[in-house]
């Protein structure tokens, strides 16, 4: 089955708006490590960045096929959704667990791209990977909260109004369970920015504008708890079939930007008086990565008709975000071999797609971490951490 017929009408105009930014856009953006402004404004005025959010907020009520489809033929096409992509589904937890007016209040803005909810503070520098053992606390004090602590790897905070924040409310040793006591609030950085709350940015190596963040005494109203006190780290594990979905799309989308840009490349470069793709020693590589990408893809498509149905995909979700991302380097690996020296080459835009590729193999969920969900929750080993 040819999957890229799926969204066929919504495939070609996100393509067509790509074409408006093409290598030399972000090679500039890349070398100034700017956030790709124009990009995302062209986005979120064709509404594809409120296209999960319900008709009744303002947005598309389009399903999670579209969103894969729309993050993917951005890839595809050079592009990097990830300046934006949580835009799209970072609001589900206000979707999900949020109360009616929450919803009322923030997700029309959101949809129609006035408010920008695309920061998401999970990760700290002490705790890591270990979520449970984060130290950003949040106390009750009369109608407000107040937080204290710190975040790493807060990506677009400087360009988003609200942030999604995961904090303990209840001290770890006064819980049951780690994963209780901990809760989500959504704070509005617009009220406390530069007063309680810093945020410094941390340069990469690729463009990602991402950041730090510091909460010093920082007041919130009560009311930005989204669902129930102490609840928090279940309603952000809801959310993770779909970002791993939406994930996966963009590997699959770079996948084959690094196939199609290779494989092009190696019938017109002529070495030896032959063209380079005549070698077995290239084509085998491409075909390879090739292979891996379509066996990804067919996960991916398994993972979303799940989701789709309403079930519950872990398995097939932290699959396919598996399989993608390794596609999709196996793709970048290939491609700068095939180009060799010009692999290395800006103007190629080969170099900075392969920083950019490398990501996701650590963020948002590393392949570890993906293999130890796998060892434990469906293979039934013991549990390692
Ligand atoms: C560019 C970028 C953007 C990001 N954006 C965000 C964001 O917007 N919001 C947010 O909250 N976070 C974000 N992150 C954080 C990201 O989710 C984490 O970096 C990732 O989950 C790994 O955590 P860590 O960096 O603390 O690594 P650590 O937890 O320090 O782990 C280091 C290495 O050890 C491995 N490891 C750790 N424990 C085990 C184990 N038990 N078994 C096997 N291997 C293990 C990990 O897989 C990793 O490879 C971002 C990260 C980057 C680099």
């Amino acid at each position: 089955m040819n999957y890229e017929l799926d969204h066929i009408d919504i495939r070609d105009a996100v393509t067509r708006l790509c074409e408006g930014f093409p290598g030399d856009y972000w090679r500039q953006c890349d070398r100034d490590q700017a956030y790709p402004t124009d990009f995302v404004q062209a986005l979120t005025e064709a509404g594809y960045l409120g296209a999960l959010i319900p008709e009744e907020f303002g947005g598309l009520s389009l399903p999670l096929s579209a969103g894969a489809a729309i993050l993917e033929e951005i890839h595809r096409a050079g592009c990097n959704a990830a300046a934006c992509h949580a835009q799209m589904y970072t609001m589900g937890t206000v979707l999900r667990h949020g109360s009616e007016a929450q919803k009322a209040k923030y997700l029309p803005s959101v949809a129609d791209g006035s408010l920008r909810l695309q920061a998401f503070g999970v990760t700290e520098p002490t705790s890591g990977t270990d979520t449970t053992s984060l130290r950003t606390t949040a106390k009750r004090d009369g109608d407000d909260y107040i937080i204290n602590g710190q975040k790493i790897w807060t990506s677009r905070a400087e360009h988003s109004d609200l942030l999604l924040l995961l904090a303990r409310t209840t001290p770890r040793d006064k819980v049951q369970k780690k994963t209780d006591g901990l809760s989500v609030f959504l704070v509005d950085m617009r009220t406390v920015l530069n007063k309680s709350l810093t945020i410094r940015p941390i340069r990469t190596m690729m463009n990602h504008a991402t950041t730090e963040l510091f909460f010093d005494d920082m007041r919130i109203p009560a009311d930005a708890l989204i669902g129930e006190e102490g609840k928090g780290f279940r309603y952000i594990l809801s959310g993770m079939n779909a970002e791993r979905i939406l994930i996966a799309s963009e590997c699959i989308g770079d996948a084959k930007w690094f196939i199609n840009k290779a494989s092009n490349y190696a019938s017109e470069r002529s070495v030896f008086n032959r063209p380079i793709g005549q070698n077995q020693g290239i084509q085998f590589p491409l075909s390879r990565a090739y292979s891996q990408m379509r066996a990804a893809e067919l996960m991916l498509r398994e993972a979303i008709r799940l989701y789709e149905l309403g079930e519950n995909p872990g398995e097939e979700a932290n699959l396919s975000k598996l399989l993608a991302a390794d596609a999709s380097w196996a793709s970048a690996e290939a491609c700068v071999q095939t180009f060799g020296g010009f692999g290395f080459a800006e103007e190629y835009d080969v170099e900075r797609k392969f920083r950019e590729a490398r990501l996701y193999q650590v963020a948002p969920i590393s392949t570890n971490l993906i293999l130890s969900y796998l060892a434990e929750h469906v293979l039934g080993m013991p549990r390692s951490y």
